[in-house]
């Protein structure tokens, strides 16, 4: 992981959001930075430590497990649970004292006789449904349900919060709307004497694009890590990949031509070549799917060269074959990028233009197996 690539990504983007929102109301909104899914697969707590050292006050993730795992690691800022926990979560959500989206009165009793019962409290955040249709509340409802939320015994309402579908689209209409919506849901909270609390909504797509929508605090996931949500934003912002996932080769060999590569023989030499083998495969997170179509970028020691060598055959579980052609001087240990910031080589975006996916899931994809290191 290039965690200065991870400290770029963030003044980057803080840059950008500290530009616009000075000059329109004089502070910058907070943010909150998405460690769910182990920071997208890059290690939640190293993610975490470096988010907060650059400022960044909340933390995202999606289930108590992931809020415990960073509480155990010595993070103590404030945690955001985005998605609901089961009943038997309930009280583990407490102790660990993580902030819950709610949405409706059942849930939220649920956490005050929890926090009731352990002699605590905790903080909640609204969620409000604008338009995503998957958690919260009607916008309709949302001053009601606050009131029932402050009623409750333990419970404070600590923020008010809703989530957008296509911040990253090509058409800023829907998230304008969905905006509009939102903050009037808000309005009608303080109309009823209720303090929201903070104010957020903002993904990546938003942060970059929608100044609308920054209110108090950000929720950025994966511009954090390097990538555009979706290819249909103008790039305005620089942002550089902080996963690099590499390998080194395990076996070299020479082939005639017609020579059969891998399960089922779909890979036959075009020519007598040079084949290396590399030790990791689809259970590592690198797609079967790549198979035959996928590049990787190899750094030859005997040349110096660095060039892009195609997959040759079905990637296995975990060991898949590369085409160096004929003329190759590949030594086993030679290193090999799968993807990362190399411009030379692909990154997570090109690997999921491939395999009709997003970035995001191409990072998630690479297992506990693969270790983490972190330069
Ligand atoms: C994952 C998530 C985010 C971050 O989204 P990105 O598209 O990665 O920026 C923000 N808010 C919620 C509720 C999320 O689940």
């Amino acid at each position: 992981m290039h965690l200065e690539n991870l400290r770029f990504n963030l003044r980057r983007l803080r840059g950008h959001v500290e530009r616009a929102s000075t000059a329109a109301h004089g502070t910058a909104p907070q943010m909150c930075v998405a460690v769910k899914a182990d920071a997208y697969g890059h290690g939640s707590v190293q993610v975490a430590a470096v988010a907060l050292q650059e400022g960044c006050t909340h933390l995202g993730v999606a289930t108590v497990e992931e809020g415990a795992t960073l509480r155990a690691g010595g993070i103590e800022a404030p945690i955001l649970l985005y998605g609901l926990a089961a009943d038997e979560e309930i009280e583990a959500l407490v102790r660990n004292r993580l902030t819950p989206f709610v949405a409706d009165r059942h849930y939220t009793e649920l956490l005050s006789d929890a926090a009731h019962r352990l002699g605590a409290s905790v903080a909640v955040h609204l969620k409000i449904d604008s338009g995503m249709g998957r958690i919260g509340c009607r916008p309709a409802d949302a001053a009601a349900v606050a009131r029932e939320i402050i009623a409750m015994r333990g419970v404070t309402l600590a923020g008010v919060a809703t989530h957008f579908p296509l911040a990253d689209g090509a058409d800023n209409g829907p998230t304008r709307e969905q905006t509009a919506r939102f903050a009037a849901a808000v309005a009608a909270i303080r109309s009823a004497g209720i303090e929201p609390g903070i104010v957020h909504a903002a993904n990546s797509g938003a942060v970059i694009g929608h100044p609308e929508s920054w209110f108090d605090m950000l929720r950025p996931g994966i511009s954090v890590y390097g990538y555009y949500p979706s290819d249909e934003q103008p790039r305005s912002l620089e942002l550089k990949p902080v996963m690099e996932l590499r390998s080194r080769i395990s076996f070299v060999k020479k082939v005639e031509a017609g020579a059969p590569i891998s399960y089922g023989m779909t890979y036959r030499a075009q020519r007598a070549t040079t084949i290396a083998t590399l030790p990791l495969g689809y259970a590592d997170g690198y797609n079967r799917l790549l198979s035959n179509r996928g590049q990787v970028l190899v750094h030859e020691r005997a040349s110096g060269r660095s060039y892009r060598a195609p997959i040759a055959g079905r990637v296995c579980m975990d060991q898949f074959m590369i085409d160096v052609g004929p003329d190759a001087r590949v030594q086993r240990e030679d290193e090999v990028v799968l993807f990362g910031p190399d411009p030379a080589g692909p990154d997570a975006e090109e690997i999921a233009g491939l395999l009709g996916t997003i970035p995001y899931e191409v990072t998630c994809w690479v297992s506990k197996r693969v270790p983490r290191i972190y330069v």
